[in-house]
């Protein structure tokens, strides 16, 4: 099998890409620096110069735009939550009890209600992303087609049937999910034994690197400042030590998510080890046949999901491939970084052979592959950090679920910043604790472990026709500091 393998991803190869632009380090002390240019930083960028002008705004990137995991990812701007809600929530009903006038505790809602608001937030970012898109002539190849998570064992439909139970409680209401049987099923996606579904009908699918490139385009225009090709090194109080020098700011916003390590300081919500990076790995198949598709259907392009302990997630993209991601070899020792995203060539199989247990019928041919980096804390739950003193704001760990998040947190990372008491600073992720990581070979041992109880647990399920999720899995939920 011959395919392209790295090079950050299909989307960024397959769109029209500006030279790097490592313009002139600004001289004069800047209102807002942001360091790194994945979507954390492009929307904090957007939305700080929508309601400033007059301010000036420099993004300082390592390496281009939408060179993470914001130019690499499945594209799924999705309704699914960063982060555990049972630990949100408990983390809300804890921080209330302590400092009722806290930031989460201020908005006078529980637990669940703190995390309802926090959906229906992320809600509001997917219709503001689209309408940016809109406004600023941005075609990122969005289709509003939801996502589809489809069940091919019984232990995976008993896990739909709990997801959808769950959704319940925190304020899911028939709009905005919808349980799909096996027949109404296959007429979306002729997915091979599938025995039902859940769809999810708010989720949109977007080309990441368009997007990226769409947003870094309008910025320049707007006279952002992006130094691309410049490392931030160590920063502190107004300062950012590059590469290529320093650059003064009246605030300074972290955007690093799983790069977080790759610089010094002390920053808030990065102390200690908080946040790792995880590798997610993709394949973009060449373009099918109009038969294939005939016998797929597919037609809403909705992003597609599984049930599987080591899920995967995938979209049919609007040049007619299909673009598939999931875990394989997840973790380097001691938080290795993925550079250009080649992935291992099993890696490569293992995905290519879940593409095809998905379409049996089918004979598919990988034509891109790569993986990128998700910034991961100890409880897999995303926070927003502002430090006052420091005038420093960090958002980080959205372990997989961040095309959309990303977007709420620059609106919240702002409002921080503003000293502004609104209703996104009262949203669980704010100052969210999730713990530490252990050292290393713990770490090593413990994330490989993981993902290896998973794929056990999965091949259980499907052989015995299980009809409930396997204790194997929930020990290896409760080892991964995903339980609920
Ligand atoms: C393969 C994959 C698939 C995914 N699929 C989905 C999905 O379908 N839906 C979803 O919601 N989420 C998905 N995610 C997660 C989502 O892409 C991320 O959560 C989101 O893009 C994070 O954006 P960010 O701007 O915070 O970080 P990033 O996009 O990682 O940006 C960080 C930037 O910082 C730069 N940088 C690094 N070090 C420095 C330094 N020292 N100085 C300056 N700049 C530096 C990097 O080059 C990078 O551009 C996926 C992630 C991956 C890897």
């Amino acid at each position: 099998m011959s395919y392209f393998n790295g090079e950050a991803s299909h989307w960024l190869a397959a769109s029209p890409a500006d030279d790097v632009d490592p313009a002139p380090l600004p001289r004069e002390k800047q209102d807002l620096v942001i360091v790194g240019g994945g979507l954390t930083g492009l929307w904090s960028a957007y939305y700080a110069r929508q309601a400033h002008p007059d301010w000036a705004i420099t993004i300082i990137e390592a390496s281009h735009i939408g060179y993470g995991a914001s130019g690499r990812n499945g594209g799924w701007l999705s309704t699914l939550l960063p982060g555990n809600r049972t630990k949100f929530a408990e983390a809300v009903d804890r921080a209330r009890k302590n400092d009722p006038s806290g930031p989460v505790g201020s908005a006078g809602l529980g637990g669940v209600a703190s995390v309802s608001a926090f959906r229906s937030a992320l809600f509001d970012s997917i219709d503001e992303v689209l309408e940016v898109c809109k406004a600023e002539s941005i075609d990122a190849h969005q289709v509003r087609g939801g996502h589809i998570d489809i069940a091919q064992t019984e232990a995976g439909l008993s896990r739909l049937r709990d997801l959808e139970a769950g959704n319940e409680q925190f304020g899911y209401g028939p709009e905005d999910m919808q349980f799909l049987d096996a027949e109404a099923t296959r007429a979306r996606i002729n997915v091979d034994g599938a025995l039902g579904s859940l769809y999810f009908p708010g989720t949109a699918a977007i080309d990441p690197a368009l997007l990226t490139r769409g947003l870094g385009h309008v910025l320049r225009e707007q006279g952002v400042t992006i130094c691309e090709a410049t490392s931030a090194r160590h920063l502190r109080k107004n300062s950012v030590a590059t590469d290529r020098g320093p650059v003064r700011a009246d605030t300074i916003f972290v955007c690093l998510e799983g790069y977080s390590d790759t610089v010094g300081g002390d920053l808030p919500g990065l102390q200690g080890r908080q946040v790792i990076p995880v590798f997610s790995s993709m394949i973009a198949t060449e373009p099918l046949s109009d038969e294939a598709w005939a016998s797929i259907g597919w037609e809403g392009r909705e992003c597609l999901g599984d049930t599987a302990h080591t899920f995967i997630y995938a979209q049919r993209t609007a040049d007619g491939r299909i673009a598939l991601g999931g875990r394989g070899a997840p973790y380097a020792f001691r938080s290795g970084l993925p550079g250009d995203g080649e992935v291992p060539a099993e890696v490569v199989d293992l995905l290519a052979g879940r593409l095809s247990s998905l379409f049996p019928d089918l004979e598919f041919e990988v034509a891109h592959a790569w993986r990128g980096a998700l910034g991961v804390t100890r409880d897999w739950c995303a926070g927003i950090f502002f430090d006052p003193t420091q005038r420093i704001g960090v958002a980080r760990g959205y372990a997989g679920h961040g095309v959309t998040a990303t977007h709420l947190a620059a609106k919240t990372l702002l409002d921080r910043a503003a000293g502004a008491s609104s209703p996104l600073t009262a949203l669980p992720w704010n100052d969210h604790f999730s713990g530490q990581w252990e050292p290393e070979p713990i770490r090593w041992l413990g994330i490989r472990s993981m993902y290896k109880i998973f794929g056990l647990a999965d091949a259980w399920e499907s052989a015995t026709g299980a009809k409930k999720t396997s204790l194997l899995a929930r020990f290896g939920s409760r080892l991964a500091g995903l339980h609920e």
